[in-house]
């Protein structure tokens, strides 16, 4: 059996998406800043992609912006707020320790520039509060840039909460929507967001495609310099195919989104009733406040690498959500900022389900996933000494 059970790290692209697609790459393929018809036509799909996102975010069609991914719409959101900010002599931003690595590596190029970054720790449940983020609040912070969910334990974070204390204080609120886009509902208009950065490969759509929703009244800085597309704020002839595929992908998200959520969330709890039943296993990030299809565990006593490995063997892809299987030895920054202590958090399991996923494919993972976490600790060497008590336990 072969089971995909990695879709937070990317999903595959939807039958709808595709047909969007193709036409645009031999028939369709005009320059959509062209005069003549083929240009027009490319035009009138670019436009018809924008409205798409801006129906489904609750946004105005201008307020879209196209780019090449979640990372590169996180780049320009921080970027413009940051010199929004700069220009009235705030430079001090408010973000959190769990964050991707788009938004804190940017983060990290701002302080360079001389900006201040509060990072905000993280609860036990993985839920940051409203309460902290208006404790961090500075006269001269410029912006908060809070995740709507996690992308490795999957929390969803209280974002109308968060948006409504911001506009309340005046201040910039950006989200990383990338992992809950076409998976939970978003309101930018209800929710007090400024700023969303959104991917289409996280929701059946091609990769290589992204949405930076900037409210009306928030200016843009370039990232990409050059031609004048997307109203002056992103250069380079607009990736059609991609912006159809991606915008018929989030159609088709949006329209199954409560009955997915529904789906999943029961194909999660069975998932996680059946890991937990392991001995010596903590669920990572709260119970409830997640992601429809996230599933996130250490198995104390092993590493998550080989278990992934050992996965792999018996045709199970999923991820340890760790920065390890980047050839790095330190754990997810996520689940240190979780209070996991280090040898616990190696031995983390990310199981990241789509609509896409069935029964059948729980069933066998929970089938087999008891027999191999067994066979691993048994040649542990340090489950070994946790069974013997020379280590105490720590789940
Ligand atoms: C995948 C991901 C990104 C990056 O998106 P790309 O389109 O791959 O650049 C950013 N943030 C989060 C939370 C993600 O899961």
């Amino acid at each position: 059996m072969d089971i995909y059970v990695d879709n937070a790290a990317t999903t595959a692209m939807s039958d709808t998406a595709l047909a969007a697609m193709l036409p645009c790459f031999q028939q369709d393929y005009g320059n959509p800043s062209s005069l003549h018809s083929p240009g027009q036509r490319a035009a009138e799909k670019l436009a018809e992609a924008r409205s798409i996102f801006a129906r489904g975010l609750h946004a105005r069609p201008e307020e879209i912006t196209f780019t090449s991914g979640g990372s590169e719409a996180d780049n320009q959101a921080l970027r413009s707020a940051a010199a929004l900010g700069a220009r009235k002599g705030k430079r001090h931003i408010v973000s959190t320790k769990f964050e991707h690595h788009a938004i804190l590596h940017t983060l990290q190029a701002l302080e360079k520039e001389g900006f201040q970054v509060t990072l905000l720790d993280i609860p036990t449940d993985g839920v940051v509060t409203a309460e902290a983020v208006a404790a961090a609040i500075r006269p001269d912070t410029c912006l908060v840039t809070v995740m709507f969910a996690n992308n490795e334990i999957g929390t969803v974070q209280p974002i109308p909460e968060i948006g409504g204390l911001c506009r309340e204080k005046g201040v910039l609120f950006h989200t990383d929507a990338v992992q809950a886009a076409g998976h939970l509902p978003i309101d930018v208009t209800a929710m007090d967001i400024d700023l969303l950065s959104l991917s289409a490969h996280k929701f059946h759509g091609p990769k290589g495609v992204g949405v930076l929703y900037a409210r009306k009244g928030v200016p843009l800085v370039n990232v990409i310099y050059g031609g004048a597309q997307e109203r002056g704020k992103r250069a380079g002839t607009e990736n059609i195919p991609g912006i159809c595929g991606a915008a018929a992908a989030f159609d088709e998200a949006c329209a199954h989104m409560e009955e997915n959520a529904v789906r999943l969330t029961a194909l999660r709890d069975k998932l996680i009733a059946g890991l937990m039943a392991i001995p010596h296993t903590v669920l990572n990030g709260d119970a409830v406040r997640r992601l429809p299809g996230n599933v996130n565990v250490c198995f104390e006593g092993i590493e998550g690498e080989s278990l992934l490995l050992k996965l792999d063997e018996r045709g199970i892809a999923a991820s340890s959500g760790s920065a390890c299987t980047s050839g790095s030895l330190d754990p997810s920054h996520v689940l240190l900022a979780l209070g996991r202590p280090h040898e616990v958090a190696h031995g983390s399991l990310r199981l990241s389900l789509s609509s896409y996923n069935t029964t059948e494919e729980v069933d066998y993972i929970l089938e087999v996933l008891p027999g191999i976490v067994a066979y691993l600790r048994d040649i542990s060497p340090v489950w070994d000494e946790l069974e013997t008590g020379r280590r105490p336990h720590l789940i």
